[in-house]
């Protein structure tokens, strides 16, 4: 029986969203801008998906426009954010531990002469609100921090801060990614300016994710074309996809319930391998779906493919990063040897404590089997 451990790199896809997206290719193929009867009922899909998602959000329909995914919501937002902006200041506050899709992209705006601060992590992994605003200026005109980091689980507490940005920094424009967060934590009424999901980590298919864009606050479009999504992303709309999407939140288990559950999980395996000297890294009230540890004597590659051939699957550090040693991990100052054996575990809904005993039983065949090698 496969066991999947690696719900940050993506996750199975719920029966209802396959549902969902097989009744609209096989019955709702219209275009959503059509005229005709076809089209009309598309529209009527694109509206009903749209506003399951915006009341999942708590947020009005016109706040969101799908994307392909989270990296294109990301690169929306700050290259959006940053053109509509740059008359007003050209200073950007980010983090040092970013997925690339934000990371990449700010690094794009330096070249072209914005000016950034990257704030890094504490030691326990987790970027300080406090940082973040006396990183603030009068000319700061991008903010963006991660909610939930993908490789560590350490939260950023973003709705929290807003009210200390708005004041520190007027001017900019606050964003931050949820793909990690979305989900399995409440991201319901976001204070931020613009949020970022993405469907495969929540139970929908890859290719599609979605930026929330607050009413009123402008971007520039960086796809031109047709003026889908109020001129904010042309391109015709993907109702597979979007109706999948919709109706994988619309299945997600109640929040609290999938805390209590990969509370449990968590606990479960540290409580088992740390008396064996394997190493958690575990942020002060990190998100406890991502689990980041390291078996001393074990090279990650190696300790993935030995659970891989036991149908266990799990990350050696972030599913992004494959092959490249982990930019989130050095930036939490965690030492070469903690690095070389390290794994990433994220839970999701359907994981057991089965799956947890078996990962544990798994992690212990492959430290006498490789260590007697
Ligand atoms: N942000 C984070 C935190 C992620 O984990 C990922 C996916 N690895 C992305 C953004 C990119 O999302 P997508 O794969 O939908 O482009």
């Amino acid at each position: 029986m496969s066991i999947y451990l690696d719900n940050g790199a993506t996750t199975a896809i719920c029966p209802e969203a396959i549902q969902a997206a097989l009744h609209i290719m096989t019955d709702v193929y219209g275009n959503p801008s059509s005229l005709h009867q076809m089209g009309i009922e598309s529209e009527r899909e694109l509206t009903a998906a749209t506003q399951a998602v915006a009341e999942w959000m708590g947020v009005d329909r016109s706040e969101i426009i799908f994307t392909s995914g989270g990296t294109e919501a990301n690169n929306l937002a700050i290259f959006g954010a940053a053109q509509a902006r740059k008359r007003r200041g050209r200073h950007i506050v980010t983090s040092s531990i970013e997925h690339p899709s934000v990371a990449r992209a700010i690094d794009r705006l330096e070249e072209e002469g914005f000016e950034i601060t990257r704030i890094a992590p504490d030691q326990s992994g987790s970027v300080s609100p406090d940082a973040v605003v006396k990183a603030c200026r009068p000319d700061t005109v991008l903010i963006s921090i991660m909610s939930v980091n993908n490789e560590t689980g350490a939260v950023f507490p973003f709705d929290k801060t807003v009210p200390l940005l708005r004041k520190a920094a007027p001017q900019a424009f606050l964003h931050t990614d949820a793909v990690a967060a979305a989900g399995k934590q409440r991201i319901y009424r976001p204070s931020a300016d613009a949020v970022t999901v993405s469907g495969h980590k929540l139970h929908a298919p890859k290719g599609i994710g979605l930026l929330y864009l607050r009413k009123g606050v402008r971007i520039l479009p960086q796809l031109l074309g047709g003026g889908q999504s109020n001129g904010l992303r042309s391109g015709t709309e993907p109702l597979p996809g979007i109706a999948a999407l919709a109706a994988a939140v619309r299945a997600l288990p109640d929040v609290s319930v999938q805390q209590a559950l990969y509370e449990k999980l968590r606990k479960r395996i540290v409580d088992q391998l740390s008396p064996e000297g394997v190493r958690f890294f575990l942020p002060e009230g990190g998100a406890p779906y991502v689990l980041n540890l390291s078996v001393p004597g074990c090279r990650s590659e190696v300790l993935v493919r030995f659970l891989s051939m036991r149908d266990i699957s799990v990350s050696g550090g972030s599913a992004c990063a494959k092959g490249k040693k982990s930019e989130v991990l050095t930036a939490c100052g965690l030492d070469n040897a903690y690095m070389l054996g390290a794994l990433r575990v994220t839970f999701g809904y359907d994981n057991t404590e089965q799956d947890a005993d078996a990962f544990v039983h798994a992690i212990r065949e492959a430290r006498s089997s490789l260590k007697t090698k």
